[in-house]
């Protein structure tokens, strides 16, 4: 046996396992046919982050006169966003490189094959391994009609290479992927029209936030079609089934992603490739509890789409609970932070029963940091008699956790 592991795929679920296998002293080789950090670093979590800072920014000083800067804006120059983004994965990748580098792990920077439970094929040479993890990722997902052409059809990884920044798009779903990504163009002028087939925009969160969500588009002039999707495409028009007629410059397709799955028994599989939940954070907790036993509880995994402003939730939504649950929401209006920061639309809502929170759903300014609290509160069982014994600061989004448990009525 070569090495005890080997890890097909250096994302979060692949370097997460391989680091802590290799911090408890066993030998592990890793295969990255791309870049280690995978989608996450690579293609998804982290570029389209940086995408999201600029576009906020380019959106700030467009609206300076607000607080009495009259900006002339003389240039703007989309290649300096895109160098951004490629020096921001450069700069974390390495990083990771360096850690993955001193943690021991061999890396072989190939396409990997397996070719029985404990051989891998790799680079022209055999590889044997007590242990095969594949920790594969996923891929676009593509649908029949919209097959991607890179250059008018689009993925979320072709979108990323996009050298300018184009006068309009359609994307064809609002999960997380898209909504960030109708945030982003939209926040730099791109006229944005988004087409859901679901009944609401973010059909996997709570209902109040998919129409509070479908209020802020209709405030922002993002156009959204509901119940909706493409029939057919004539060269550059695109005709949806309730007869619209669109002719976008492009065409993002967010409708999820596929698993990479290798069909093998007697192998384990981490990350996206296990097709469970498609979150880079689900990936690093799944890969620590296999390679640590420290466990995860997978109902309390957060959600958040970026943006402004962002969304996260966990635990049960509306939809999912009867008349025994209490719903309470408190307005970002109460909280004086929001309007030192212009930033009032928005809600916190929580789902309680005796005593205790079951889901917790925020639109705001710092939604994602907010929403930890209540996923440790909810997570530890910490009863809302004692959340109250918190002292929350003052002023900041937080307050309005203490601020909404007082509000509950039972
Ligand atoms: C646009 C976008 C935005 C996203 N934003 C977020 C976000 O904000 N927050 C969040 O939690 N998640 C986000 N995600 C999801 C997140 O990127 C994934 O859940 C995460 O990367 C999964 O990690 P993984 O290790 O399972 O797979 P991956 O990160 O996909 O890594 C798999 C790796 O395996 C390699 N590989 C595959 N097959 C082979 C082979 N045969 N040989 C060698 N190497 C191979 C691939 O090249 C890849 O590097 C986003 C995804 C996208 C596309």
């Amino acid at each position: 046996m070569d090495f005890e592991y080997g890890i097909i795929g250096g994302g979060p679920a692949g370097y997460t396992a391989g680091i802590n296998l290799a911090s408890q002293g066993h030998s592990v080789v890793l295969f990255e046919k791309e870049y280690l950090g995978g989608t996450c670093m690579n293609k998804g979590c982290i570029p389209t982050k940086s995408f999201l800072h600029c576009a906020e920014e380019y959106a700030r000083i467009k609206n300076a006169s607000e607080i009495g800067l009259e900006v002339e804006i003389k240039k703007f120059d989309f290649s300096k966003v895109i160098e951004k983004k490629n020096k921001t994965v450069e700069k974390i990748r390495k990083a990771l490189e360096l850690s993955v580098k001193n943690s021991g792990i061999k890396v072989v920077y190939s396409n990997a094959c397996i070719k029985d439970k404990n051989t891998i094929l790799a680079d022209a040479q055999s590889y044997s391994v007590g242990k095969i993890i594949a920790a594969c990722g996923s891929k676009p997902k593509e649908i029949k009609g919209l097959e991607f052409d890179g250059k008018f059809i689009l993925s979320s990884d072709d979108v990323l290479e996009l050298d300018h920044l184009p006068k309009s798009a359609l994307i064809i779903g609002s999960g997380a992927i898209g909504t960030e990504w109708a945030r982003i163009y939209s926040s730099f002028g791109v006229e944005i029209t988004v087409v859901e087939l679901a009944e609401h925009l973010i059909p996997s969160a709570d209902i109040e936030v998919s129409k509070r969500i479908e209020r802020i588009y209709k405030q922002k002039g993002i156009k959204f079609y509901l119940n909706d999707c493409v029939e057919k495409i004539e060269g550059k028009t695109v005709f949806l089934k309730s007869g619209v007629v669109i002719n976008p410059e492009i065409i993002l397709v967010a409708t999820g992603r596929t698993p990479v799955c290798p069909a093998l028994e007697g192998i384990d599989i981490l990350g996206d490739s296990a097709g469970e939940i498609l979150l880079a954070h689900y990936a690093i907790h799944q890969a620590k509890e296999y390679s640590t036993g420290i466990p995860f509880k997978k109902d309390f995994t957060p959600s958040v789409i970026y943006g402004e402003p962002e969304i996260a939730w966990v635990g049960l939504r509306e939809q999912d609970v009867d008349e025994s649950y209490t719903k309470t929401m408190l307005p970002i209006t109460a909280l004086g932070k929001s309007w030192c920061d212009d930033a009032t639309d928005g809600f916190i809502k929580i789902i309680t029963k005796d005593d205790f929170i079951y889901g917790a759903h925020i639109v705001s300014k710092e939604a994602s940091a907010l929403i930890h609290t209540l996923l440790l509160v909810m997570q530890q069982k910490i009863s809302l008699e004692k959340l109250k014994e918190i002292c929350f600061a003052h002023p900041t989004y937080s307050e309005g956790i203490f601020d909404i448990i007082c509000r509950i009525k039972n």
